[in-house]
Parts: C-alpha cells; structure tokens; sequence
C-alpha cells in the first residue's frame, strides 16, 4: 500500500459500502475533492456526511494515523480545518493544533483484497524488456487501449508544440520565422538542434530568399554565419564559399555565431553540421517561404519530396572541408530523416498554428498527416510488441513513445487509463 494508491482509491471511490468512522459514525461520500499535488491538505472541497450532517472541505489522508504526527501536523493550524482524517490503518490516537481529534475513516476493511493485488503486480519489478503490466495488458478491452492512444497521439503533439509556442513567442507571432527556426532546429537533430537555432535566428530568412534557386549563395551565407568559413583553405569550393560570404558579410551586416557551438562527436558523419547545412541551404533554394509552401501540402508523399533535398556536390566526398573521403556517397535528406522533421516539427507547427487560429481542420490534417506517416521502430516500440501491440502508423507510434516515455518507464500507472481498468479487473 502507498499513499499515492489511498489517494486514487479515494478520488475514484473504489471502496466499498458502509464506511463507517473509527467512533462507528457512518460516512456518505458526496463529492471526493480536488486532488492537491502542493503543501496542505491532499484533498480540497470534499463533501461528506458523517453521521448523518453534512460537511464541506478538506481532507487529509495517511497510510497510518501516526503518520500526523510524524507530518507535524499536530502544530500546524492549517489544519485544524480536517474535516475527516483518512487513513489505511488507524494505529494511533491523535490530536490537531486546536487540541481537538478529527474524524477518522479507516480503509482497511472497506478495500477489495483484489484491488491491492492487482496494484502491487502492476508495481512489481517485470522484465525490463517489455512494459510492466504486460501480463495483465491481454484482459484489456481494445477499445480502451485504442481510445486511450488516440488521446495519447494528441498529446504527444501537445508536448512538441512547447517548442513552437516558445519560437512563436520570440518570433512575435510571425509563423514564417517560426516554421524556419524550427525546421533550422530540426536538421541540427538532438545533438546540434541549439546551434542551429542560433544559426537561423542569425540569418534573416528574407535576406537568404533573395537566392531562390541559388543554394551555393545560401549555402555560403550559412556556412559563414556557422562559423565554417574562418581560416585559410585548400579546396576550390570552401574558397568560393567564403569569398561569397566576404562579400556579402559587411553589407548584410552578418556576424557568425562560434563555430565551437557544433557537435561532430558522437554522431553519424551524414549528420554533421556541414551536411546538414549544405542539406538546409538546398531547402531553402527551393522556395521563398517554407509556412505557406508546407500549408499547402496535405500528402505525407509531397512533403518527403519536398524535403528530399541533396547537400552540394562538394560533400559527396567530404565531411570537412579539405577532407576528402575514401568512398564517395550522395548526402541527400532520406525518407527517415524528412519523416522525422515532419512529425517534430511541421505536425506540431501545423497543430498549434490550427489551435491558434481557432481552425480545427488544421489539428486534423495534423493528426492525418501523422496517420499517413509509416509507425516508427525504436526499442521503445519493440518492447510493445510482446503484448501485441504493433503500431500501424506513426500517430499510433507516437501514442506508444507518449506512454512509455511519460507513464509506463515512471511507473505512472495509477496515471494511466490502461492501468485503470487493469486495477480494476476482478474487484467486484
Ligand atoms: S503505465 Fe499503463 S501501459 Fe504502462 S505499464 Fe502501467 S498500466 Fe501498463
């Protein structure tokens, strides 16, 4: 027994009939109360009957009454307004700041023997390669597993909109600036993704859209502004790269951002920053505005065209300038990598534009989007496969990755919908 499994019992009145108090009063639960997660009483705005007279307002509760004391709750006035102390065993007599005894309401004898088992077997240790109520996850009616990843899906797009909301913010509103620095934010991938930031917030996209067509250009500018471009060079192309970004530095007012910003460690070589600039330079060729060009594209398959950009020619053969490989290979976006910037960051982009907006077709092209999306497979996903549950697209993918991130890796199973009916299988 925990407190925090008292507390869910409580707020779901998953006890059974004819509570009495420990001095024989019988007690009707009219209203539970708000769960307080700060300091003071752990319920507010309770209604209860006790002994038949109605009561309105907080209640404590404990594993053991002794644990009042232990609380030092016995000096603190704040609660002397206990209209009931509950408890799992009433060990103790005791007594509030006011010198008077509250109520108490053991739970003991009112909680089904079963409820308690299946709480521990969702608590204890399970193999580590699945999740831990897969034993119990079969008896689950599929319509609760599939409702609950459906509302899971939206909201794993609620947590990724926290970035757009904060680049919103910044951008005063301004959704083409934005859907840039995101998508600046998303090539740089997990290790990178801040200097990029810095990167684009460094570089008016209106100043890199005069080179539509001309990826060289942007490329130059963005390398430079990188900090890529300091030093002496043997290679004609970073030469032509910074001669370029000279000539177009004084005027244009460019200052590069350190280039000990960027990350080469511990990351794929296709992944370094010079590809990924050169790979963003090309995006950006390609159109004089991403937000209204990606608004436009309701199929997942335009979208992965579109970012199915190429890094120069130059970096076939290299990962650093003047550096050149053994073997050559095209350095292009592929699919995964565009699914990636699709689902962190035009989905969430789209979902919070539509919300902001007050346009609910844009949450649900969102969402679409994601449906058309192939499911991703991580180890996340793979320890969901021994219970059958093999996702079919990358909204329920997502929905999986929420879960196991936020609910099943920290135990929050009290927290959960799954873990809610499983407590309940067999109590009645
Ligand atoms: S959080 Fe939910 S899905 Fe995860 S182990 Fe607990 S009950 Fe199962």
């Amino acid at each position: 027994m925990t407190e925090a499994f008292l507390h869910y019992l409580w707020h779901h009145q998953m006890l059974g009939t004819g509570l009495t108090t420990t001095d024989g009063q019988p007690v009707v639960v009219h209203r539970p109360g708000e769960l307080n997660r700060d300091a003071g009483p752990d319920f507010f705005n309770a209604r209860v009957s006790i002994g038949g007279v109605e009561w309105a307002g907080n209640i404590e509760i404990h594993l053991r009454s002794s644990d009042w004391k232990q609380h030092h709750h016995s000096s603190d006035k704040a609660y002397n307004s206990i209209i009931l102390h509950v408890v799992y065993e009433h060990d103790s007599r005791i007594v509030m700041e006011n010198g008077k005894e509250p109520v108490t309401l053991e739970l003991k004898p009112f909680i089904h023997p079963s409820l308690v088992a299946n709480y521990d077997a969702l608590m204890t240790p399970a193999d580590p390669q699945t999740i831990p109520c897969a034993k119990r996850l079969p008896a689950v009616p599929p319509f609760i597993i599939h409702s609950y990843l459906d509302r899971l899906t939206i909201e794993r797009i609620e947590a990724k909109s926290e970035v757009v909301r904060r680049l919103l913010n910044e951008s005063r509103g301004n959704w083409e600036q934005t859907c840039y620095w995101l998508m600046a934010h998303y090539f740089g991938g997990k290790v990178n993704a801040l200097p990029f930031e810095l990167l684009a917030k460094a570089t008016d996209p209106r100043f890199l859209a005069r080179w539509k067509d001309n990826p060289r250009r942007i490329e130059a500018v963005l390398m430079g502004q990188a900090g890529f471009l300091e030093g002496y060079f043997e290679d004609d192309y970073p030469r032509q790269l910074q001669a370029d970004y000279e000539a177009l530095r004084t005027g244009a007012s460019l200052s590069p951002i350190g280039n000990y910003l960027w990350r080469f460690f511990r990351i794929r070589p296709s992944a370094f920053p010079t590809i990924r600039i050169s790979q963003f330079a090309n995006l950006l060729s390609t159109t004089t505005s991403l937000f209204p060009t990606l608004l436009e594209m309701t199929d997942v398959k335009a979208m992965e065209r579109f970012f199915n950009c190429q890094a120069a020619d130059y970096w076939d053969t290299h990962y650093h300038f003047d550096q050149v490989t053994e073997r050559k290979s095209v350095k292009r976006v592929g699919r995964m990598q565009a699914d990636t910037l699709i689902i962190n960051a035009w989905i969430p982009l789209l979902f919070v534009y539509g919300e902001i907006r007050g346009q609910q077709r844009y949450k649900e092209q969102a969402i679409n989007l994601l449906q058309q999306l192939p499911a991703e497979n991580n180890n996340i996903i793979r320890r969901f496969a021994p219970v059958g549950l093999i996702p079919e697209n990358a909204a329920q993918s997502q929905a999986l990755i929420q879960l196991y991130n936020n609910y099943c890796s920290c135990r929050r199973c009290l927290d959960c919908h799954i873990g809610h009916n499983i407590i309940k299988q067999k109590s009645s």
